[in-house]
């Protein structure tokens, strides 16, 4: 689960890390008295969930708070790749004297959590990562060993950082790793962490991702984030309400299977069509018909869905009962929106007569299904 930057820095100053004075604003009015308490000059910042935002102008900076309110009222306007900004976060602009990256992520490969540190923080890290390797320090940490403080020193020893700057470096890095733990994050970051003119090191921004396998132990932060989460998609919020497995793509064809693998074959066949799926949804074994007809409006709730493919090979999964989920799913549209169907297998003669009933074409090969759905999005 992606937090937002204003979450993972409460976390951040919860755990003692430094971060700049500030507060989330969602109007224009708003962010006028934040900017008027805070004294100016502040920082304006998007509050989305994906990376990019300062690239695409989701971070300005205002002199006053009369300043301050009209950047609010543009950046909530912007939408950034397709999500649109319903918050901001208004922060006390600090003095930069340098720009690090400091972080935790994990190596699947080497089943490892990995600290990464550069002096070349601020922009962006795979960048530097490409262009000047050695510009980035990684080092792997043994689980049984965990973080110590003495691989912070070696860190800074190889970035040639010392005396009260490898300090602060240090103590952060042991702090990040405190969070880790703390909140089974597989990913925290920040970057830049600020040294400023005053010496101090701040976290002027944050990105942090919570195992979504730890969630259960994590009560406390999920029913505190949750409501602003459904803003953002609450498509995964709500298929994870009805147990089915979900996730949001770019595309414009909705997709549902039962079972993972013959999604990804489904999605696969869409691919090869030159279609590409805007989400998919697993309903999984042995669905009921309410499960269906939720998934169908969990997929259609993305308004880049022009058409939806649904793909039911029945076993313990009974093709009538996803027929009349899909009827009862599509009797519930505002728009019409086209559904090709496959499905086959367990009670599929029940199951296609109900479809054929109410007027709904099925096809029986997975390939025509997928060149269909391909074709009536391209139409
Ligand atoms: P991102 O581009 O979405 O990662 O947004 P960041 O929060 O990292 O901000 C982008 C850049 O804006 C940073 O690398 C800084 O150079 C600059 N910036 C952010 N906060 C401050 C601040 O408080 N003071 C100054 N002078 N620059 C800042
Ligand atoms: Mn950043």
């Amino acid at each position: 689960m992606k937090l937002f930057e204003y979450e993972a820095k409460d976390i951040f100053k919860q755990m003692g890390i430094l971060t700049p004075s500030g507060k989330v604003s969602k109007t224009p009015r708003e962010s006028y008295k934040i900017a008027e308490e805070m004294n100016c000059p502040v920082v304006i910042k998007a509050q989305i969930l994906i990376g990019g935002r300062g690239k695409a102008g989701g971070v300005k900076f205002a002199e006053n708070p009369e300043e301050a309110s009209k950047l609010t009222e543009e950046i909530l306007k912007m939408k950034i790749s397709n999500y649109p900004v319903t918050s901001v976060l208004i922060e006390e602009k600090l003095q930069i004297e340098k720009e690090f990256y400091i972080g935790f992520t994990v190596d699947r490969e080497e089943k490892k959590y990995v600290a990464i540190f550069s002096l070349k923080g601020g922009v962006d890290i795979e960048e530097i990562a490409q262009h000047n390797p050695n510009d980035v320090i990684k080092m792997h940490v043994d689980p049984s060993l965990g973080f110590r403080d003495y691989h912070a020193r070696i860190i800074c020893r190889i970035a040639g950082i010392t005396g009260k700057e490898a300090k602060l470096v240090s103590k952060l890095l042991s702090q990040l790793w405190k969070v880790i733990q703390k909140f089974d994050a597989e990913l925290i970051e920040i970057n830049p962490a600020i040294l400023t003119i005053d010496e101090k090191l701040i976290a002027a921004d944050g990105k942090m991702v919570i195992d979504e396998n730890a969630l259960y132990r994590q009560k406390e932060i999920v029913e505190k984030l949750e409501g602003d989460k459904v803003i953002q998609d609450n498509s995964e919020t709500l298929a994870e309400e009805i147990g089915v497995n979900y996730v949001s793509l770019n595309g414009n064809i909705g997709i549902i299977g039962n079972g993972a693998g013959l999604v990804m074959a489904t999605m696969d066949s869409v691919f090869l069509e030159g279609g590409k799926p805007a989400n998919f949804l697993d309903v999984g074994g042995g669905a009921n018909a309410k499960q269906m007809e939720k998934s169908l409006e969990i997929v259609l709730s993305r308004p880049q869905v022009k058409g939806v493919f649904i793909n039911i090979l029945g076993g313990v999964t009974r093709c009538d009962e996803m027929a009349k989920g899909i009827i009862a799913g599509r009797g519930k549209l505002k728009k019409k929106i086209p559904i090709v169907i496959r499905l086959v297998g367990t009670r599929e003669k029940e199951g296609q007569e109900i479809l054929r009933k109410a007027g709904v074409k099925v096809i029986d090969s997975m390939d025509q299904a997928a060149k269909e759905i391909v074709r009536i999005v391209r139409d």
